[in-house]
């Protein structure tokens, strides 16, 4: 998970956003150090995580920002969204209401954050799939009407968790390339 002392070619602040209890602490502490927990408490003090990996032969330090128990509607401050690249809008599968208070984070992420930012709606939880209750298919339709990018992820088994965070950091590469 990155060597220290390497040199840093890029920083990229991505913002994580959505409800409650979706999966954002989860899914962050699976990308940053491969570490997952049942029973995670509200992030207690701590602004942001960071990870160095390699895209395209550069490195790029991921700084990858979560809310502390501010998802109530319009808690989020612009200070959060401030200079952020990338956001990954996250709900649970298993909760039709985190899906369906989508529009309205993305409306909060639009109104604060840069009109380029690159932005992913990820769907989590898809370990739960027998308690699924939003289809791919309508978050993917969703997605697409939005412009974002779109990924099923699990921070519980690891799945696409990688994946997600690879999409949204080579693509804000390939915009400044
Ligand atoms: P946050 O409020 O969005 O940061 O959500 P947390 O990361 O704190 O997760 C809320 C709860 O969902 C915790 O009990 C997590 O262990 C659980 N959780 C997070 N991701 C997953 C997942 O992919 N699968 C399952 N089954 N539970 C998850
Ligand atoms: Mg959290």
């Amino acid at each position: 998970y990155g060597d220290p002392s390497q040199k840093i070619d890029y920083i990229f602040k991505v913002v994580l956003i959505g409800d409650s209890a979706v999966g954002k602490s989860q899914i962050l502490a699976r990308f940053a150090r491969n570490e997952f927990s049942l029973d995670s408490k509200a992030t207690i003090g701590v602004e942001f995580q960071t990870r160095t990996l390699v895209i395209e032969h550069k490195s790029v330090k991921a700084q990858i920002w979560d809310t502390a128990g501010q998802e109530r509607y319009r808690a989020v401050t612009s200070a959060y969204y401030r200079g952020a690249v990338g956001a990954m809008l996250v709900y649970d599968i298993t909760k039709r209401q985190t899906f369906d208070h989508i529009p309205r984070w993305l409306e909060e992420l639009r109104g604060h954050a840069d009109k380029n930012i690159v932005i992913i709606l990820i769907g989590n939880k898809t370990d739960l799939e027998n308690q699924r209750a939003v289809s791919t298919d309508d978050a993917k339709e969703f997605a697409q009407k939005e412009g974002l990018f779109f990924l099923e992820t699990s921070a519980l088994e690891a799945t696409n968790v990688e994946t997600a965070f690879l999409t949204v950091l080579t693509e804000i590469y390939n915009i400044l390339n």
